[in-house]
C-alpha cells in the first residue's frame, strides 16, 4: 500500500518509529493506503528545519517569495485532476465537488496571498508636530498550522498559504482521517524549489502529532481548524505559552425564511446549504427556521427536494450526496437522528444507514434526514451534528426567531431569506453570528473576514487579517 510520508526539510521522510497506520477509503470501508504514525521526534525536526529556514525565508524580497507561492498555485491547477480524484477517495465527498470547489480553492488560496502579500502596507501615526509613529511588521516565526478533514486541502492551504506570505516558516499537520492531499502537496513543492524547511509537514494522530505542535516551545503562532472540544484543549496548552491563537472551530448555523422570501431560491438554496459535503460543512446552516404562514409549502417543497438526493459512489460525475468521512462519524450522527426521535421529533425523510452495491456496499453512507418537531432548545437543535441532518421549526416574529437562532453556544454563520432589505440588515445586525449571508449561502470573498462568535473560535482568517496574525506589530515612534 501506498505510504504517506512526512515533508521535513525539503524530503520525504518516514516517520522516526516506522509505525503506520491504515487509511481507510469512506465510501469503501476498506483501507487503501499506509499513514506516518508520527510524535514528538518528527515534530522537534520539523521545528528545528523550520527554524533553520527562517531567516532566508522572512528576508527574501516579498515579490520572490510571492513567486514561490504563485508556482505552487499554479502547480495544484495543473494536477487538479489527480488532487480531486485523491481528495473523493479520501475523503468521501463526490467528485463535482473535489473538481468544483475543493482543488479550485486550494490554488487560490496560494495565488490570493502570492499577492496579497505584495500589497500589505503599515500606517504612521503623525503626534502633532512632536513626533512619528510607524508600524513595522515582523513575521513571527515558525507557525502551527492544524486543520481537519471535512475540506482537507482547502482548509491546509487557507492557514499554510497566509503564514508562507508573511515570511513565516511553517510546520503542519492535517488531519489523520483525510491526510492523502497533504501528501501530494508535499510533492507539489518539492517540484516547485520551495527552498527545505520553510514548509514541513508532519502526519499522524492529533493527540500525539498534532499536541506535539501545540505543545512545542518554539512555535509562537498557532492557527487552528477543528471541533470546539479540541479548540478548547488548544486553549488551555496554548495559553499558558502565550502564543498566538486563532481557532476556528465548530457551528450550528441557522437559516431563516422569511414569508416574503423569493421561494424558488430559498428552497433550492437551504437544500444545498444543509447537505452540501453530506452536511459537512462548519457553515452548513442545519437549522431552518420558518416564518409559519410558509411553513407548511416551505416544508413540502424541501422535503421533496431532499427525496431526490440520493448518497452514490463518490467517484461518480452524477453524484450529489457521497459517503461520510469515517465510521466513527457516521455512528455519531446516527446516534444523532436516534436522540432526535427520542426527543420527539418526526423524521420526515431519510435518516438511515444505506448500503449501496458493488465496491461500496460496505461504504458509509447515510440518507439526507429532515426532522420536524422538535423545541429549539433540545440537544438536537443545540449541538453540532456535522453530517446530512436538518431540522425544521416555524416562528411567528422577528424577536422570536432571532431567540431560536441566537439560542446556541455557537455563533459562526447564519443565512436570511428575504426581499424586505431593512429587515435584512436589522436582522444582520442582530443575528450572534461572524458571517451572515442574506438570500444566498457560502459566496466567499476571500478579501472578507472569516470566523466565528462565542464557542466557534477567536479570530479572523481571510484578508489582511490572516497575514497580520502571522506577523508581531512594532510600533517605532521618532520624535521630531
Ligand atoms: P478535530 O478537532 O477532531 O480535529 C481537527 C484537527 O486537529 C485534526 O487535524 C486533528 O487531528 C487535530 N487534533 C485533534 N486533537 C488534537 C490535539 N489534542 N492537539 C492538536 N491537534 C489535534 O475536528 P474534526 O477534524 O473532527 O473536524 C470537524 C470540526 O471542525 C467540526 O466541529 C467543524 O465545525 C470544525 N470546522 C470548523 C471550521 C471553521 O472554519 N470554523 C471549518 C471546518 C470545520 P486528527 O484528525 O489526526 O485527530
Amino acid at each position: 500500500m501506498e505510504k504517506i510520508l512526512n515533508y521535513i526539510n525539503g524530503e520525504l521522510k518516514s516517520p522516526v518509529s516506522g509505525n503506520y497506520f491504515e487509511n481507510i477509503n469512506p465510501a469503501t470501508g476498506n483501507p487503501y493506503s499506509l499513514i506516518a504514525d508520527s510524535d514528538e521526534k518528527d515534530v522537534e525536526m520539523a521545528v528545528t528545519a523550520a527554524q533553520e529556514a527562517f531567516k532566508s525565508w522572512s528576508e527574501m524580497p516579498v515579490n520572490k517569495r510571492s513567486h514561490f507561492l504563485l508556482k505552487i498555485s499554479n502547480l495544484i491547477t495543473e494536477n487538479l485532476e489527480r488532487l480531486a480524484r485523491a481528495e473523493t477517495i479520501d475523503n468521501g465527498k463526490p467528485i463535482s465537488l473535489s473538481r468544483k470547489v475543493d482543488i479550485p480553492r486550494a490554488a487560490s488560496n496560494f495565488e490570493f496571498y502570492a499577492t496579497a502579500a505584495m500589497h500589505l502596507s503599515s500606517e504612521a501615526h503623525i503626534t502633532h508636530t512632536e513626533a512619528v509613529n510607524y508600524t513595522l511588521r515582523h513575521p513571527m516565526g515558525v507557525a502551527g498550522c492544524i486543520s481537519p478533514w471535512n475540506l482537507p486541502l482547502y482548509l491546509f492551504s487557507w492557514k499554510i498559504a497566509p503564514a508562507l506570505a508573511a515570511g513565516c516558516t511553517v510546520v503542519a499537520k492535517p488531519s489523520e482521517v483525510t491526510p492523502m492531499t497533504a501528501f501530494l502537496l508535499s510533492e507539489l513543492c518539492i517540484k516547485s524549489g520551495l527552498p527545505p524547511g520553510v514548509l514541513n509537514i508532519v502526519h499522524g494522530m492529533g493527540t500525539k502529532a498534532g499536541a506535539a505542535i501545540i505543545s512545542h516551545k518554539n512555535i509562537p503562532a498557532i492557527s487552528f481548524t477543528g471541533g470546539t472540544k479540541t479548540g478548547e484543549w488548544i486553549a488551555r496548552t496554548a495559553a499558558p505559552m502565550f502564543k498566538k491563537l486563532s481557532l476556528e472551530l465548530g457551528g450550528k448555523n441557522p437559516n431563516i425564511i422569511f414569508a416574503d422570501c423569493n421561494f424558488e431560491l430559498a428552497v433550492k438554496t437551504s437544500v444545498q446549504a444543509a447537505f452540501s459535503n453530506q452536511g459537512e460543512i462548519c457553515l452548513c446552516g442545519s437549522r431552518i427556521f420558518i416564518e409559519k404562514s410558509l411553513f407548511s409549502k416551505f416544508r413540502e417543497a424541501f422535503v421533496q427536494k431532499v427525496k431526490e438526493l440520493k448518497p452514490g459512489n463518490p467517484l461518480n460525475e452524477q453524484t450529489r450526496l457521497g459517503a461520510i468521512v469515517s465510521e466513527q462519524h457516521m455512528q455519531k450522527i446516527l446516534s444523532y437522528i436516534q436522540l432526535a426521535k427520542d426527543e420527539g421529533g418526526k423524521i420526515l425523510t431519510g435518516g438511515n444507514r444505506i448500503f449501496l452495491e458493488g465496491e461500496n456496499k460496505n461504504g458509509f453512507f447515510i440518507e439526507p434526514a429532515v426532522i420536524e418537531g422538535l423545541a429549539y432548545d433540545c440537544r438536537t437543535n443545540q449541538e453540532e451534528i456535522f453530517g446530512p441532518v436538518v431540522t425544521l421549526t416555524p416562528f411567528e416574529t422577528e424577536e422570536e426567531v432571532l431567540r431560536y437562532a441566537n439560542s446556541v453556544v455557537y455563533g459562526l454563520s447564519a443565512t436570511v431569506f428575504t426581499e424586505n432589505l431593512s429587515r435584512a440588515h436589522r436582522i444582520a445586525a442582530a443575528l450572534h453570528s461572524g458571517i451572515v449571508w442574506i438570500n444566498c449561502w457560502l459566496l466567499r470573498d476571500l478579501r472578507t473576514p472569516f470566523g466565528g462568535m462565542k464557542q466557534s473560535g477567536i479570530g479572523r482568517e481571510g484578508g489582511f487579517e490572516a497575514l497580520k496574525f502571522f506577523m508581531e506589530e512594532k510600533n517605532v515612534c521618532v520624535k521630531l
